[in-house]
């Protein structure tokens, strides 16, 4: 039995030692002096991670609620918009707009495969009415990263609003808010932040909050408008999670120490060595290149059956202490994944591929045990210039 569990699921993700502590501090008052400084403080720091001058709205809840919020707050019942999917998170965001009577327009790709932006040219050409794109950055499910700029440009070079799902993507891979036009960035405390789940953090632009102005859909708990007017105050509308926003003030310290830069170029890294590491011993990749995501990696079933798959994730947290993640919904028992977001670096790439191959091996599932770690020295040896170049590869 291991002595600590090393949690490489895609989120929740570890937290520094420096975050736990930071949580511990007393409660404030939400409506005084230290709770402005705290908001003003995170509010600064997102946005300068995220490239953006636009305001970020914080709401308590998980990110699901901010996927909501974008629907609630920018269409209207009926209204026809572009739901641009390669997963299940990308399905869950049609689905919301869905159950809030959207007309719902979904480009879906197949498991693994990216978005083609020339796709979501043809369906605004064939849909002129579509106003609104929503698009995920980072399907977590498949391990798909998007290619933003090229996607942004035609959504942009039409004049539509752009909403994007990086709950997993944003601080950890690069995203230029401002300088794409994304009119709605949503991300979420627990995945690339370092700190506990609670928190959706939205970035909102002008244009976003004049089409909230029009829009008709119902909402209240998630309403922009409202949320703002209490934010220029440095407050937020109900009681905050003062304890998660601390834990996200201090891990917005460590990206800032660190350079937004360079914890993007980590995060290529450490996606080279696991990619290369697993690649090395015969595993097979789940996402199609060059779209593979930085941030998660998604492994097809080296066991053959689903009860094979599980023994072996059974067998990596109760002897090894590694937990990863399976799979989700379809892909449930044909794939497991590795979490490389947040607190990560290239020492724990090689535990958690030297706990891998060990437990593969002990199953009987590989005939050459020592190939893994190799092929990531040898790339983590290269840096990160060797390794895929940040962004999309
Ligand atoms: C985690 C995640 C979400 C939100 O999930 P919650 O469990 O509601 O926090 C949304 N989209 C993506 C891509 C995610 O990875």
């Amino acid at each position: 039995m291991a002595l600590e569990q090393q949690l490489r699921v895609p989120g929740p993700t570890p937290l520094p030692e420096r975050v736990v502590r930071s949580q511990s501090r007393p409660m404030i008052n939400h409506r005084g002096p230290e709770f402005a400084a705290l908001m003003a403080d995170v509010c600064g720091g997102i946005q300068e991670v995220l490239r953006t001058r636009n305001d970020v709205l914080l709401f308590p809840s998980s990110g699901t609620g901010g996927l909501e919020a974008a629907v609630a707050n920018l269409l209207s019942p009926g209204e026809k918009a572009l739901f641009c999917s390669v997963g299940s998170f990308g399905d869950r965001w049609a689905d919301i707009a869905t159950a809030y009577g959207v007309d719902v327009v979904r480009l879906k790709m197949p498991e693994g495969e990216a978005i083609d932006p020339e796709d979501v040219e043809r369906l605004l050409a064939e849909n002129p009415s579509i106003e609104k794109v929503f698009v995920t950055h980072n399907e977590t499910s498949t391990g798909v990263t998007n290619d933003m700029p090229p996607i942004a440009a035609v959504v942009k070079g039409r004049g539509k609003l752009i909403a994007v799902d990086s709950v997993s993507g944003a601080s950890c891979l690069p995203l230029d808010t401002d300088g794409l036009g994304l009119d709605v960035v949503v991300t979420g405390s627990q995945k690339g932040w370092m700190a506990p789940p609670g928190l959706a953090m939205i970035a909102v632009s002008k244009d976003a909050y004049a089409a909230a102005e029009r829009a008709k859909l119902p909402r209240w708990y998630f309403d922009f408008a409202r949320e703002k007017k209490f934010q220029e105050r440095n407050q937020t509308y109900t009681t905050p999670p003062i304890s998660v926003m601390y834990a996200v003030q201090e891990g917005l310290r460590m990206i800032l120490e660190e350079g937004v830069e360079n914890v993007w170029a980590r995060h290529t890294l450490v996606g080279s060595m696991v990619r290369g590491g697993v690649e090395a011993a015969g595993l097979r990749l789940f996402a199609a290149k060059p779209y593979r995501s930085n941030t998660v990696t998604p492994i097809h079933n080296p066991a053959g059956t689903p009860e094979e798959l599980s023994k072996l994730l059974t067998l990596l947290r109760t002897k090894h202490g590694l937990v990863l993640a399976g799979g989700q919904g379809d892909l449930k028992g044909k794939i497991f994944r590795i979490g490389h977001l947040g607190a990560i670096d290239v020492g724990d790439v090689f535990a958690i591929l030297a706990y891998l191959e060990l437990a593969l091996s002990e199953l009987g599932l590989l005939s050459r045990v020592g190939l893994m770690v190799p092929a990531a020295q040898a790339i983590a040896r290269e840096g990160v210039a060797s390794a895929e170049p940040v962004g999309v590869h």
